[in-house]
């Protein structure tokens, strides 16, 4: 990682290859096996499986503003490469509300009126006070609040209480039941992840089955992991909003000398070919760590 980020300096992972391509497997080392069975099942879907046929070429995407000062932030969208949509991270244990109002009011300020701007709480409010930041930060125009609070109910409320659109994503993700924030009318948007909800498939049906707009997000994949959020986003009947995809800048390095490069705010679909992976090449310690951890996943099953 570029800088510390999810808690983690090394992001770590496995590629699978078959005869339909790559696939990446790389669970963050806090899932346990039977939560990485997902992983695994989109892992080689990749490798083994054909994606759906792509409805679009290329696939608008939103720049990451992590809890950074006002000045840091306004930096980030000026290097964003043209996205018309940031995503600003708020509700950052041990900073301030005063905090959050000035980074959003930065990220506004630079990207200009016609600009997207959404938050993303990350579960971190609870009901009184995220729709008290919610009627605050709207001063700015929100185009929706990602993850307010932690659980379905308290979303649910939230959305009741205030006219921000609310976009479900730990509770879709992690989520025994992914369809719960539909029948609870707790979202109006819905954050998919290709790795964690199984596959490519496997989130069409998901789409398909809660019939909410949705936006892709990455879990802090290389360009192969990455490609398979672009085949969703690209078979997606309707693409509304801004995907999370343009997550390699946090990464300091990646397996492929082509990577998804956003241009004019827009990343093409396509497959990435690890071409560098012996740059990157594990010691057989995390090799083996790593077969261990598959061997434990099919365990599981
Ligand atoms: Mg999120």
């Amino acid at each position: 990682m570029r800088v510390r980020f999810r808690g983690i300096d090394v992001r770590e992972g496995m590629l699978l290859r078959g005869p339909a391509g790559w696939g990446e497997f790389s669970p963050f080392w806090d899932y346990g096996p039977a939560e990485c069975a997902p992983w695994l099942a989109a892992a080689r879907e990749a490798a083994y499986a054909e994606w759906p046929a792509p409805r679009r070429t290329a696939v608008p995407v939103n720049c990451t503003v992590p809890a950074v000062g006002p000045e840091q932030a306004a930096a980030v969208v000026v290097a964003s490469a043209g996205a018309r949509t940031a995503k600003v991270k708020v509700a950052e244990p041990g900073q301030t509300e005063a905090e959050d109002i000035a980074r959003v009011e930065a990220v506004r300020d630079t990207i200009g009126r016609t600009g997207r701007v959404r938050v993303d709480a990350n579960g971190g409010w609870d009901v009184a006070t995220a729709a008290r930041m919610i009627r605050l930060l709207d001063r700015f125009t929100l185009e929706y609040v990602e993850q307010p609070c932690r659980t379905v109910e308290e979303l649910a409320e939230v959305r009741r209480a205030v006219d921000v659109p609310i976009a479900a994503d730990e509770s879709i993700r992690r989520a025994e039941d992914p369809l719960r924030v539909a029948r609870l009318e707790a979202a109006d948007i819905a954050v998919l992840k290709v790795a964690p909800l199984g596959g490519v498939r496997a989130c069409l049906r998901i789409a398909e089955e809660i019939g909410l707009p949705v936006v892709v997000s990455s879990a802090l994949e290389t360009s192969v992991g990455l490609s398979a959020g672009l085949a969703l986003a690209a078979a997606l009947p309707e693409l509304p909003y801004a995907c999370g995809l343009a997550t390699l800048p946090l990464l300091a390095g990646d397996v492929t000398s082509h990577p998804h490069r956003v241009v004019n705010g827009m990343l093409a679909v396509r497959r990435a070919e690890p071409d560098l992976v012996g740059d990157v090449a594990p010691g057989a310690d995390t090799a083996r760590r790593w077969h261990e951890r598959i061997a434990a996943v099919e365990a599981s099953a």
